[in-house]
């Protein structure tokens, strides 16, 4: 799965054996995150990961890139205030 959402590309991959990678990418930077899921559990949700890449590029990279896919995945400018994912 990719979406574009404005200038920052949101990309989710599974690489198999449990192990998925999802990243967003904008002309400053990308950053990324790596799940890796233990036979037997379950998986975190893909949208809660995707905030949290969100979050940590737009905190890290302070550029605008991500405001389209801020708001569609509801990363609010208190989460980036205080860290959470609310
Ligand atoms: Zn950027």
């Amino acid at each position: 799965m990719s979406t574009k959402e404005g200038a920052a590309t949101l990309d989710v991959r599974d690489l198999g054996d449990g192990v998925r990678l999802v990243a967003v990418d904008c002309r400053h930077a990308t950053t990324s995150a790596t799940v890796l899921v233990p036979v037997g559990a379950a998986a975190p949700p893909t949208v809660d990961v995707a905030r949290v890449v969100i979050q940590r590029h737009y905190v890290a990279e302070g550029c605008a890139c991500t405001a389209r896919l801020r708001q569609r995945y509801g990363v609010t400018a208190k989460a980036m205030r205080t860290g959470g994912a609310t």
